[in-house]
């Protein structure tokens, strides 16, 4: 729905390489979605490097009513979107999703440094505090959603300190799932222009000390939902075939089930029987 950002994170790419900000008119994108759905699709992503900041260029429509009209398209069940932008994060998009049961219950929101210090230098327009806030006040406006982030160890000038506020905001989140990266320099960046200066074991050791604390999280999350039942898009066989599928649940966690039937593209109910770090395990109901 929008390409390109004129953010500038410091150690990003994206500006120079995508553009600044380009969006697709509102009725394409809604031309799209309905095409899609005609086709059997029942679930829609929307996609942009800095999506809330959507804005259709004839209307001025934002993000939540761009949300809003897509999930209205019929036949389509679930709507996310991603990249968020926790600076762009209005309270709009967060009545939305409190207010549509098709906007699924799951963000990705990413933090990248826990430490305010660092988030300054990174050029991200958002402090511990502010990013701690938002994430409190979505998740008491959206009951159940599941958090997931992005973060990145080693930024330059990164201490022990600025990586110990990081891990503590993983231990007060509580996200469902991180994707998780050691810096390095972008050509064109700013960060690329200051000395790259956390040692590569440093940036090793954080890296899997971070992943290792996340890790024990995700671990005791998805424990949390043995004996549920769970509405689960199938997505198709899994990877280690038998007769096995794989899914996704609104709060997009993986889980997999026997079946004797192909049920991919389809809606199933399961029970959940067991959990692992990254999966869950579940009957069909
Ligand atoms: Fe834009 Fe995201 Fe890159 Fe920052 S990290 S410049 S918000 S695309």
């Amino acid at each position: 729905v929008m390409e390109g950002c004129d953010n500038f994170c410091a150690y990003c790419v994206v500006p120079f390489s995508r553009g600044r900000e380009k969006f697709r008119p509102l009725e394409a994108v809604l031309g799209e979605a309905r095409g899609a759905a005609g086709a059997g699709a029942v679930e829609v992503q929307l996609l942009g490097q800095n999506v809330n900041s959507y804005r259709d260029p004839g209307s001025g429509l934002g993000l939540a009513g761009l949300l809003d009209r897509v999930a209205d398209v019929p036949g389509i069940a679930w709507v996310r979107f991603v990249t968020s932008h926790p600076r762009d994060f209005g309270d709009d998009i967060i009545r939305a999703m409190a207010g549509n049961p098709k906007i699924c219950r799951s963000l990705h929101l990413p933090l990248q440094s826990g430490s305010s210090r660092v988030l300054e230098r990174m050029n991200r327009g958002y402090d511990r505090e502010a990013y701690l806030d938002l994430a409190a006040r979505i998740k008491a406006s959206v009951p159940g959603i599941l958090l997931a982030t992005d973060v990145i160890v080693g930024f330059p000038g990164e201490t022990d300190e600025d990586f110990e506020s990081t891990c503590d905001v993983l231990r007060l989140i509580r996200f469902a799932g991180i994707f998780s990266f050691r810096y390095s320099p972008r050509p064109l960046t700013a960060a690329a222009r200051v000395p790259d200066d956390v040692p590569l074991e440093v940036k090793r050791r954080r890296l899997l000390s971070l992943q290792a604390l996340q890790k024990s999280i995700q671990i005791e999350i998805n424990a949390s939902f043995v004996g549920r039942e769970l509405r689960v898009l199938c997505t198709g066989p899994s990877v280690k075939g038998g007769g096995r599928f794989a899914g996704r649940t609104e709060g997009n966690l993986v889980v997999n089930f026997d079946s004797a039937a192909d049920l991919t593209g389809r809606f199933v109910d399961v029970r959940v029987t067991g959990s692992g770090p990254y999966s869950l395990r579940a009957a069909l109901l």
